[in-house]
């Protein structure tokens, strides 16, 4: 089997080719043709000996996971299928916005922590994505979105093409990332590296439901920007909700998060919380909730739970998520409720390919009709 090189950050892919006699330049060159300059075909790495290239052809390859569909919502929005393995899918979703192009990456194909409210959570856990699978998600939108025609720089005069459309990630795609550790942190290397693609600390974040000992480690090897799933404001709730808690309870969670600030880029730790009508959205739990944040600095981001097939879930009325916000902004937060995208593709959080792999198909048939 051919060494896949989007399977390595620079520190891997330099070891790689010190085994192989050459020096750490070459690798460094190697890195940035794959990545900045979106080179899969060593040929075309025009600055590299043809001797190296062609023991590279020999030998490696820069394989990113298949694209199964590629679509686009009407509103900018941007959706890859891509296969990991034989009737398997998981999704990236770009999303444009005025100051910003945000991808959301998938980390693992399902997920083993059966949160209630998530699709993805529903399939259960196949299997662990490996690094060229995380790191070719980024690498696949940065490219073909780069050769768009009409890609404009945003927000600035003049039409010049937008040399690096994806400005952000955000590790909230399909799977949980910190259950996937190694991987994740090899793929985030990848996106911090200015011979890759240089993302700031600050705008690449991964969002966990909560596993304690892989905070404190995460802290320790690859601090970025930290967003926490809490979606209860107490243990017994979150208990059911998000199962992980009876093992990473909130007091611990919350201590977590005072610990990672020490270390991250931001200041304040990203609560999300998915409204559930009925469930955890009434005044009381968003009082209860200014109650537990009380010592750790941060910001809400409500997301108004996003129905799926059998999920058993509403999504609260207009005027109960205002209510809910309010409570929370009236303490001092910033709280905000995220706005919903990519409506018409399915692009939204909770809605990704779990219902690609949905056994009924209907998912998958109705995105392919929409594609044709
Ligand atoms: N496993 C990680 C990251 C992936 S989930 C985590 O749980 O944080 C990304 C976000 O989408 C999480 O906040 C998750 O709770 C939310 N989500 C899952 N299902 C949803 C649904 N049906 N509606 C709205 N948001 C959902
Ligand atoms: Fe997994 Fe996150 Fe879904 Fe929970 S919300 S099942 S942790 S992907």
């Amino acid at each position: 089997m051919p060494q896949n090189l989007l399977d390595f950050d620079l520190e891997g892919l330099t070891a790689w080719f010190a085994e192989r006699g050459e020096k750490p330049f070459r690798a460094r060159q190697v890195f940035r043709w794959i990545h900045q300059s979106g080179v899969a075909d060593f040929a075309q790495m025009t600055d590299i000996a043809k001797s190296l290239r062609e023991k590279l052809a020999a030998e490696a390859e820069v394989r990113a996971p298949g694209i199964r569909l590629a679509h686009a919502s009407s509103d900018g929005t941007r959706k890859w299928l891509f296969e990991v393995g034989v009737g398997n899918g998981v999704e990236t979703v770009f999303i444009p916005e005025d100051d910003r192009g945000t991808l959301c990456v998938s980390s693992q194909v399902g997920c083993a922590l059966e949160c209630t409210f998530c699709s993805t959570g529903r399939q259960g856990f196949n299997r662990n994505l490996t690094v060229a699978e995380i790191v070719g998600q980024l690498w696949v939108a940065q490219h073909s979105l780069k050769t768009e025609p009409n890609r404009t720089v945003p927000n600035q005069s003049g039409s010049a093409i937008d040399p690096r459309p994806v400005s952000n990630v955000v590790m909230m795609g399909m799977g949980e990332p910190l259950a996937n550790f190694e991987n994740v942190v090899t793929a985030l290397h990848v996106m911090l590296d200015d011979h890759a693609y240089g993302l700031s600390r600050r705008r690449v974040t991964v969002s966990t439901s909560g596993i304690v000992p892989a905070m404190d480690r995460l802290a320790e090897r690859c601090p970025v920007a930290l967003a926490v799933s809490l979606h209860a404001p107490n243990d017994a709730l979150r208990d059911v909700l998000v199962p992980i808690n009876k093992k990473y309870p909130l007091a611990e969670l919350m201590a977590a998060c005072r610990r990672y600030l020490v270390h991250a880029p931001r200041d304040f730790i990203t609560f999300e919380y998915v409204l559930l009508a009925g469930v955890n959205d009434t005044p009381a739990h968003a009082r209860q909730l200014v109650e537990l944040v009380r010592d750790v600095p941060c910001k809400f981001n409500l997301i108004p739970s996003n129905p799926f097939p059998d999920s058993g879930y509403d999504k609260p009325r207009a005027d109960a998520q205002r209510a809910f916000r309010e409570i929370l902004q009236d303490a001092g937060y910033v709280a905000t409720t995220r706005k919903t995208r990519g409506d018409d593709i399915d692009a939204d959080c909770g809605q990704l390919a779990g219902r690609v792999a949905d056994k009924s198909g209907r998912v998958i048939k109705r995105i392919q009709k929409e594609a044709a």
